[in-house]
């Protein structure tokens, strides 16, 4: 699989150029509304997974060619922080391209000192916190058992405190886990402590790891937004303008992008830069094929990989 992939049309970062420093899929975390399925390998320990070189030639190559890019971001197929090496890749990165480096991640491991100085290295840290009480957090993000979430709290407050770039936080709320009026106040007290530039109020859209997982409804979602305070937003839809033209190595790129995330038609007319018939057509084509799966979340239809 390919180590960077895009640009993907997203709904905070525009258009993004996604870096995936982790074998799918591997994470600290398994969570009920994760887009990429269950977590194969949860794990707390860091280590090598993926080479910093490789991943930094194969930038190399793609930003020779003329893409309108928002970000470059680190994500992917887990959980980014667990690669040992994201610190040399950050600055890697930087070496390649001034476009803005973003980082997204769920958090869990800016307890770690090293982690909290690698990130600090990126334009945007985009942190997630679903839960601070243990049980929602235990239902909602299915933890690595090391993981206590008052004090990745605690500690995503000490990493704002030293960051200068922008801190948007996520928060996403799944229906009857995270979604009570205590859980709000307490995830308000501690946007309080971290005092992020953004936080970003999200809930079940694509379809989750964790069949029969709903989000909460629109007007639910704008509620709790305003219980969070002022910096809480609901996020807004993908930007409407595609990329320029299409791109030559169309198949890979739709493949590439639906094993990091469900995609639908619009996601890959967008993102390609094809017409919405091209891309229904290769989309058919490729679950033709098995290479892609068609599923049904809600009323609108998913590719996935
Ligand atoms: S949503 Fe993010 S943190 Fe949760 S399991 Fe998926 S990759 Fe891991």
């Amino acid at each position: 699989m390919r180590h960077v992939f895009g640009p993907v049309p997203s709904r905070r970062l525009g258009y993004s150029l996604g870096v995936d420093p982790v074998p799918p899929k591997t994470c600290t975390m398994d969570c009920v509304y994760c887009e990429l399925g269950p977590t194969t390998d949860r794990t707390a320990c860091r280590g090598p997974f993926v080479d910093v070189d490789a991943i930094l030639d194969e930038l190399r190559e793609r930003l020779r060619e003329p893409l309108r890019l928002d970000h470059v971001t680190i994500s992917g197929s887990g959980e980014p922080t667990l690669n040992l090496e994201i610190g040399r890749l950050i600055g890697g990165i930087r070496g390649l391209t001034d476009v803005p480096i973003a980082v997204l991640t769920n958090g869990s491991l800016l307890t770690n000192p090293e982690v909290r100085t690698a990130l600090r290295q990126a334009d945007v840290v985009a942190p997630s916190l679903d839960a601070v009480s243990a049980n929602p957090f235990k239902e909602v993000n299915r933890p690595d058992p090391s993981l206590d979430p008052g004090e990745i709290a605690r500690c995503l407050a000490e990493f704002a405190r030293g960051f200068r770039g922008r801190l948007w936080l996520e928060s996403l709320f799944v229906l009857g886990m995270n979604d009570d009026p205590g859980e709000i106040r307490l995830i308000r007290n501690a946007i309080e402590e971290i005092q992020p530039d953004r936080v970003h109020v999200n809930t079940v859209v694509r379809p989750p790891a964790v069949f029969g997982v709903q989000g909460v409804s629109a007007s639910v979602l704008r509620e709790i937004a305003a219980a969070l305070g002022p910096r809480a937003e609901v996020i807004a839809s993908p930007p409407d303008d595609a990329q320029s033209k299409p791109a030559s190595d169309m198949v890979e790129r739709i493949v590439s992008m639906a094993a990091r995330r469900p995609v639908t038609i619009a996601d890959v007319t967008k993102a390609i830069g094809t017409s919405q018939a091209e891309a229904a057509k290769t989309l058919s084509l490729l679950v033709q094929n098995k290479r892609l799966t068609l599923v049904w979340h809600g009323e609108t239809q998913y590719y996935v990989a």
